[in-house]
């Protein structure tokens, strides 16, 4: 928030979710090889070197048990209210493939996730402010987009290209020829975003698993507008992103447009990294600039924004590696 004339900047909070245990319960034998030490602490066990532990704190750990409205409610629910007052806000999901990223963002019909649940929430606090009665007229709407290959796509228009990214002279980013898409209600969202996203995974499992390998990048915007003199306009921005695998491709030996994807995936995500780091430690330039992904959420991560990452983490052995260096990018951000 601005204090006091001065330009202090705020942090990304950092979560940490870790999925339960999936594998067939003989393969359990193992052990898991992460544990929960407190309400923001775990540590990881290395089986291959049993005596090896590392221990981590963060501004929250969930534990396999954690519910999804636990989730929401403690991260998500808080942040909210502040998009009725033209502020931003951003919630992203890092971590491996198959840890958990699109059950927290997504879930499922039984279990919804973030993204419902928020939306749902947006509409509520809009229809609070309007049976009050104050000044303003309200209007909601969604635009869904992926980043791939560092391509900006409009997944509610499929069939356009690269979409440019812009900034106006007040700082806000634009994506000129993005489908907006004004919503009269949740079961309006409902209505756009469900078949938009399973769109997205079915064509996944054709093309390679892209939804691992691009960031998924849902936007609700609550727009205001005064309705007596003199008459002032304001805009809160919902960034809800589930990100590409944060895995290092690079070890499984891709070669060719995968390789190339890769690269793409790992200039976003380190950059992410970046950024998130230099926000939250004060220090340096921040590069948003440096990727599509954080140039695009650059009004909405930091600044007057209200963010959280939510790492996710799997228990099982052969997540060991991509949760040792998921939590060590999640920890950077936080201890510094
Ligand atoms: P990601 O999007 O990170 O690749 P998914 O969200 O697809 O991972 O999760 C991988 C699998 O684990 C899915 O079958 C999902 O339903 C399951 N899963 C993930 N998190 C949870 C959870 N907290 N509780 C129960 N099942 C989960
Ligand atoms: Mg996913």
């Amino acid at each position: 928030d601005v204090a006091g004339g001065s330009k202090r900047t705020s942090r990304v909070r950092v979560a940490v979710r870790l999925r339960p245990y999936m594998e067939k319960q003989d393969e359990k034998v193992a052990g898991a090889c992460v544990r929960g030490l407190g309400p923001k602490s775990l540590e990881i066990i290395n089986w291959r070197n049993s005596t090896e532990t590392l221990q981590y704190q963060f501004d929250v750990f969930y534990g396999e048990q954690t519910t999804q409205q636990e989730v929401f409610l403690t991260s998500v629910k808080p942040i909210l209210p502040h998009l009725l007052n033209g502020q931003n806000a951003c919630v992203f999901a890092y971590g491996p493939t198959g840890a958990g990223k699109t059950h927290t963002m997504l879930g499922t019909q039984e279990e919804p996730g973030v993204i419902p649940r928020a939306v749902r929430e947006v509409f509520r606090l809009v229809r609070v402010q309007e049976k009050e009665g104050d000044d303003w007229d309200y209007t909601i709407d969604m635009s869904y987009l992926e980043i791939y290959n560092e391509k900006v796509l409009d997944l509610l228009s499929p069939s356009t290209q690269d979409l440019h990214i812009r900034e106006d002279k007040d700082r806000n980013i634009l994506i000129p020829g993005l489908t907006h898409t004004s919503l009269s209600s949740f079961l309006d969202f409902h209505t756009h975003f469900i078949p938009a996203s399973l769109n997205r995974t079915t064509a996944s499992t054709k093309l390679n698993q892209r939804s691992s390998r691009s960031h998924a990048i849902l936007l609700i915007k609550v727009q205001k507008s005064q309705r007596i003199r003199p008459h002032r306009q304001q805009t809160g921005k919902l960034y809800l992103v589930d990100l590409a695998g944060s895995e290092d491709n690079r070890r499984t030996g891709n070669q060719g447009l995968r390789l190339k994807e890769s690269g793409a995936i790992n200039l976003s995500l380190f950059t992410l990294s970046k950024v998130v780091d230099s926000l939250n430690s004060g220090v340096g330039r921040v590069p948003y600039r440096d990727s599509k992904l954080t140039r695009l959420l650059q009004d909405s991560l930091g600044g007057s924004a209200h963010s959280i990452m939510i790492t996710n983490i799997a228990p099982e052995q052969k997540y060991y590696f991509d949760t040792f260096t998921a939590l060590n990018f999640a920890a950077k951000s936080k201890l510094i």
